[in-house]
């Protein structure tokens, strides 16, 4: 697609001469509206996103929130406008919980696995981006690695400390948050409240339960530290964002986004740091993604609901079903994954991609005003806050057009650079190799089969089942097929 810059208010689009360029809305956490979107800088946005903690293997959930932000990638490009988006990975200091105490995820990893942290952290971060690039989700231009960005935090804390809104205790140094004008914005906390059924206090050096770590003095055996005036220490959770936020992107910029948990906490304590270190918040528009639930209920290990994309994958289904599926509910709204949604989204994907092909090589003639109306429609949609369930609806209609028209190919072509879903690629091929896992359990199967063990042989073939393989015993010996 040709890229267009906002020099005046036509877009010369190739498709449709009559199509304006539309405002951009967005719905900011920070004011609770819907606002309308322009950029610092008239033609690069700059963007901020919360990267994982690499510690384990990103779920199905946390796929949805990266999707979320590719969507909102691709559609600033749809409208003309260049990107800077940086992600950070957290491979230091992210406590279990969101508030300062617990164990170092990372540490507990590390320990739980027998590997050095640096290990996990490479490990869970390669997996990281293999997802994302199943998911045909871009890299943003810049990845930046906390450990990597040690010395800057230092000199973020050293300044919060100089302009009088942090100090250091026995512990640890704290941001005080009784030095804002206020404290929280981002969130409906009510500190009052809260502080009545607060838990018992970890620091009593702290001077408000809020005040939250900026930088934490490491216990002896401690594996992760780094020496400073502050003695063996590393880094709290929050600082890496604005540190890295500021060095890449300046002390403002255009977009801050992430999954809607981060609201309270870690996004409140970026922007107390930020006002404290220069007096702003750093970003003019606050994006936050809902959670994904399966079968209506939150993702939990103790549920046994955490699904990752290979588990989609191990079924046979191309991940970008995931990605299409996704689509079927704004992102500011829960989506509800069931394996039935899967299974009809995977059918829509086949048919998007058959009817790409029908209108190239269709010779109907299709008016020029039915895609230019098309195309405005869908430009009004994705620029409505992101609306692909709307955007979805325009798709759907230029799809099954009564008439098969290149010029209807060309417009799908151009609608995918937002979707991203590979329209013109074949449709993947279902009878994948069975995977590795499946091979094993069907090998448990057997062997508890020749020790006489019907019990365990049947709850074996049930939680092949469950994986999507059905397992036939036939005179010829056993039959696998993919169930789907
Ligand atoms: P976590 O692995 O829990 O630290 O989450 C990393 C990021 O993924 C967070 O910003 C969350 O907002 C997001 N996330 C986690 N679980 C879900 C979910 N079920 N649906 C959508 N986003 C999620
Ligand atoms: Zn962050």
């Amino acid at each position: 697609m040709k890229v267009f810059y906002f020099t005046s208010h036509i877009n010369h689009n190739k498709l449709g001469k009559d199509v304006k360029n539309l405002d951009i809305y967005f719905y900011n956490t920070l004011t609770r509206k819907k606002e309308r979107f322009q950029p610092i800088d008239k033609k690069e946005v700059r963007i901020y996103s919360c990267g994982p903690t690499v510690y384990k293997e990103a779920t199905i959930g946390n796929m949805r929130t990266n999707l979320f932000q590719d969507v909102l990638r691709r559609v600033l490009r749809y409208n003309g406008y260049k990107l800077k988006h940086a992600m950070n990975i957290t491979d230091v200091g992210h406590l279990v919980s969101d508030g300062d105490e617990g164990e170092d995820k990372m540490l507990k990893s590390a320990r739980e696995e027998h590997k050095s942290p640096m290990e996990i952290a490479e490990f869970y971060t390669k997996l990281f981006f293999e997802d994302l690039k199943s998911l045909n989700i871009e890299t943003p231009e810049i990845i930046c690695k906390a450990t990597d960005h040690i010395p800057q935090m230092l000199q973020y804390v050293r300044a919060l400390i100089k302009n009088g809104y942090a100090y250091e205790t026995s512990t640890a140094v704290y941001f005080d948050i009784s030095k804002l004008d206020h404290y929280p914005v981002l969130s409906n906390l009510n500190l009052e409240e809260q502080k009545a059924g607060a838990r018992v206090e970890v620091d009593p050096e702290k001077k408000s339960p809020y005040d939250f770590a900026l930088w934490i003095k490491a216990p002896k055996n401690h594996l992760m530290k780094w020496d400073s005036e502050f003695g063996p220490s590393y880094p709290g959770w929050h600082i890496e964002c604005s540190s890295m936020g500021e060095m890449y992107l300046g002390e403002q910029f255009d977009i801050h986004t992430g999954g809607i948990d981060l609201v309270p906490t870690h996004h409140e304590n970026e922007i107390a740091q930020s006002k404290g270190k220069c007096g702003k918040i750093p970003a003019r528009f606050w994006l936050h993604g809902e959670y994904l639930l399966i079968d209506g209920k939150k993702m939990s290990k103790s549920l046994g609901n955490v699904y990752l994309m290979k588990d989609i994958t191990n079924k046979g289904y191309d991940p970008l079903v995931y990605r299409l599926f996704s689509f079927s509910s704004h992102y500011r709204n829960k989506l509800n994954f069931t394996w039935e949604a899967i299974e009809a989204t995977s059918k829509s994907l086949d048919r998007l991609k058959n009817a790409y092909q029908m209108h190239l090589k269709g010779k109907e003639e299709v008016d020029d005003q039915v895609i230019s109306d098309l195309e405005k429609r869908f430009h009004q949609a994705i620029n409505d806050d992101l609306n692909m369930p709307l955007a979805m609806g325009v798709v759907w209609e230029a799809v099954k057009y009564e008439k098969k028209s290149p010029k209807l190919a060309q417009l799908l072509q151009k609608f995918d650079t937002v979707l991203g879903l590979k329209i013109e690629e074949p449709i993947s091929q279902k009878e994948q190799e069975i995977p590795q896992e499946i091979l094993d359990l069907v090998e448990q199967r057997k062997q508890a089969r020749q020790a006489k063990n019907w019990a365990k042989s049947d709850e074996l073939r049930d939680l092949i089942l469950e994986k999507g393989y059905e397992i036939k015993d036939t005179k010829q010996g056993m039959e696998i097929n993919l169930i789907r």
